[in-house]
């Protein structure tokens, strides 16, 4: 099936619903959405050339135009690329370029960046900014009633991963990854009706973009707030706003609100669901999110090559504390959603015992189909069906998974493995640390040592030697941190996520 048929069953079962929203403003009903949608893709076909399985790309910011583009794309079979708003032109150029695009959908806040990289541009691929005339134009026509069919191997969604080494990798996902991916959704993360509101504070070009299918085919309100991306207050005064808001936020985006809702006195009233995730949620700042505002958290666990699927630690377990494994489990990324399989597996891919650290495989529907044009990538990364994640962890005897790290950025001293993350763990429940990423640099006598990049909390003075006792109270001696630097803040990329290569660069 194509995705988009959902749109065009939502549009039949309620028109008159609203859809699409700019903070509390509609923009759009159902209907609208989907006459839009199909108006767009219509003239891809007609006035852009674009055939089912050719490559549009979204280069834009948060906007509710977005979604029309995107179910246009699909009205027309042709496949999305979403791409972050916040890279540079010429990196934008050079994913338009390895995917062949035919055609660029921009917005005033990207054309400049894009324009200033048309070299690097595929020779033949026009833009359209959806600020534009001309878009307005092309939306308000007609197309045809359903969408073009569609197979579920069929190629959607063509979305770069991060990248945080190297050049970016295309991964390709089907119509039916995004169908099981959506339904995972309802069996592993939360409820959906008509009633809600996904409310999208991140860029929609990733994980958070990919919770609208659930949320079309319930008829629920797609909401970009007017920011255009994730202000605190903003998000605060929605929730009450609209009622019944799920949204996804990463972990830094959590923080950040939970800080505000005590700045406001506040609970996170009308946010019903905050699922978490595509980094590490530390135990400190979890245990503070619930204390400070219930109930209202799912994490999930997953990378772009099966998106927001893999594991799930579900409201439930966040709010069992008479378990006896309670905080362990509240540490953990929960257990393998309904259609995916969790194994951990050795440095020659022999699956491992219960219990035993290593690296983590899926398997499932929601595994991608594989890298754009990458037989090497493939075959590194992609084995009979499973999927080598690239992460370490291990799984416990009821199923919960705990993710020790990424592999390469486990750190060896001594010939022992250190997981940077238990030594984060630890530094976290230090009052004064904010922050903090633990990296090992070079060191002649044991391989590699700990180094802890800590942010402090403003106005706190910790000094090496107090963060050092502290650790002793903790994990084992020769985990703590051999050396403490301390920073206004820890090199970020787009998503959020700390660039552990340049804080091992700046550290050197
Ligand atoms: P991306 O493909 O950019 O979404 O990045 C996926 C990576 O983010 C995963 O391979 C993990 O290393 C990390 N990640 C995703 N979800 C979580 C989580 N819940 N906890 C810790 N790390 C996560």
């Amino acid at each position: 099936m194509n995705v988009a048929d959902w749109l065009a069953a939502s549009a039949r079962l309620q028109p008159a619903a609203p859809a699409l929203l700019s903070g509390t403003n509609v923009e759009a009903d159902y209907a609208t959405f989907a006459r839009r949608a199909a108006s767009i893709g219509a003239a891809l076909a007609r006035d852009y050339r674009v055939a089912p399985g050719d490559r549009v790309a979204l280069f834009m910011t948060n906007c509710t135009q977005y979604l029309e583009c995107l179910y246009g794309i699909w009205w027309a079979g042709a496949v999305a690329i979403p791409i972050n708003a916040k890279l540079h032109g010429r990196e934008a150029a050079w994913i338009c370029s390895n995917a062949d695009a035919k055609l660029g959908l921009i917005c005033d806040d990207t054309a400049e960046a894009l324009a200033e990289a048309a070299f690097d541009l595929p020779p033949l691929m026009r833009t359209l900014s959806v600020d534009s005339e001309e878009y307005r134009r092309l939306r308000g026509g007609a197309g045809a009633q359903l969408p073009e069919p569609r197979e579920d191997d069929d190629l959607a969604w063509l979305f770069y991963t991060s990248g945080t080494t190297g050049r970016p990798k295309g991964v390709m996902l089907s119509h039916g990854n995004l169908v099981a991916m959506s339904l995972c959704y309802l069996a592993d993360v939360d409820a959906v009706s008509s009633d809600d509101a996904a409310l999208y504070a991140a860029p929609l070009s990733h994980g958070a973009g990919l919770y609208n299918f659930i949320h079309v085919r319930f008829g629920a309100r797609h909401v970009v707030p007017e920011s255009g991306g994730f202000d605190s207050d903003e998000v605060l005064t929605l929730g009450k706003q609209l009622g019944n808001v799920a949204m996804f936020a990463a972990p830094t985006m959590v923080r950040r609100l939970v800080d505000a809702a005590k700045k406001r006195g506040e609970r996170g009233e009308g946010i019903r669901t905050i699922v978490y995730g595509g980094g590490p949620m530390y135990l400190a700042d979890i245990k503070d999110a619930l204390a400070t505002m219930g109930q209202r958290f799912v994490q999930i666990y997953g990378q772009g090559e099966s998106p927001m699927t893999i594991t799930s630690l579900r409201r439930e377990w966040h709010g069992r504390s008479d378990h006896p494994r309670y905080l362990e489990r509240l540490a953990s990324v929960g257990t393998a959603q309904s259609v995916v399989s969790v194994r951990i597996t050795d440095a020659d891919g022999k699956p491992l015992p219960t219990g035993e650290t290593g690296e983590i495989e899926a398997k499932g529907p929601t595994v991608m189909l594989g890298y754009w044009n990458n037989p090497t990538a493939n075959a590194e990364t992609l084995k009979d069906g499973w999927l080598r994640t690239g992460d370490v962890g291990r799984l416990d005897e009821d199923g919960f998974l705990t993710l020790s790290d990424r592999s390469k950025d486990v750190i060896i001293s001594g010939g022992t493995n250190i997981y940077p993350r238990e030594v984060e763990e630890a530094l976290l429940t230090h009052p004064d640390v904010r922050e903090v990423s633990a990296i090992g640099v070079a060191d002649p006598e044991w391989g590699e040592t700990v180094v802890a990049c800590v942010v402090l909390e403003e106005g706190a003075a910790a000094s090496d030697a107090v963060l050092d006792a502290h650790c002793l109270s903790a994990i084992a001696r020769f985990k703590r941190p051999k050396r403490y630097v301390f920073l206004d803040q820890l090199p970020k990329n787009n998503y959020g996520k700390v660039l552990k290569t340049r804080l091992r660069e700046m550290v050197k």
